[in-house]
């Protein structure tokens, strides 16, 4: 199924993406590192539509915090989009994400052991042809929690990633390591909640 977009908010989410991705490019030159930085398009309440519209100008990566919300998009949406999970993730709203979102390239909201233990368990029922990517979240006012997860892992520091910067701090998050930002509004708009 192809979902059709409006010509005049398609030039606006195309041009935003445009800009946004050089803001980004500048932060990365300013920030003197050269590892790449994903923009994550955060399309929690828009229309599937607007995604379109960001799919048509060559985005791929798309983030959504509400299992149901996602579950009724992504059917609707190219099978090559890669979709990030940002929102809170109950473990027994699990096992519908993943079977019903094929695309699901990462869930950036790891917070148990729990939680871990079972996108393991389902991702390996499911046999998932990609692997699922997991960001863990981490107490940043805590000094060392960083390198206390790197440890943990047995992982360099630096083979892993940070999500982290919205739309109002994202090119200061860029500067500071940030390999993963998460935008929305600035590309899609405000949003509407009255609905
Ligand atoms: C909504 C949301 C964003 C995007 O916020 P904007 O300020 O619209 O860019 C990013 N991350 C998370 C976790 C969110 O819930």
């Amino acid at each position: 199924m192809s979902v059709q977009s409006s010509p005049a908010t398609d030039k606006a989410v195309a041009r935003a993406l445009k800009d946004v991705a050089a803001r980004i490019d500048s932060a990365v030159k300013r920030s003197g590192r050269t590892q790449p930085v994903r923009l994550v398009a955060v399309s929690k309440t828009k229309p599937a539509g607007a995604i379109q519209e960001a799919y048509d100008a060559g985005h791929r990566d798309f983030g959504e915090n509400y299992v149901q919300e996602l579950l009724d998009k992504a059917p609707l949406l190219p099978g090559d989009i890669r979709w990030h999970f940002i929102g809170h993730l109950q473990s027994n709203k699990a096992r519908a994400l993943l079977e019903g979102v094929p695309g699901l390239a990462c869930v950036q909201t790891v917070d148990s052991a729990k939680l871990a233990d079972r996108l393991n368990r389902i991702a390996t029922d499911l046999q998932r042809q990609q692997k699922l990517g997991v960001m863990l979240q981490v107490n940043t006012s805590g000094d060392e929690s960083k390198a206390q997860v790197a440890a943990a892992l047995g992982v360099s520091a630096d083979s892993l990633e940070l999500s982290m910067g919205m739309s109002g701090d994202f090119e200061q998050a860029v500067e500071m390591g940030s390999t993963n930002v998460r935008v929305g509004s600035t590309i899609f708009g405000a949003r509407n909640y009255s609905k």
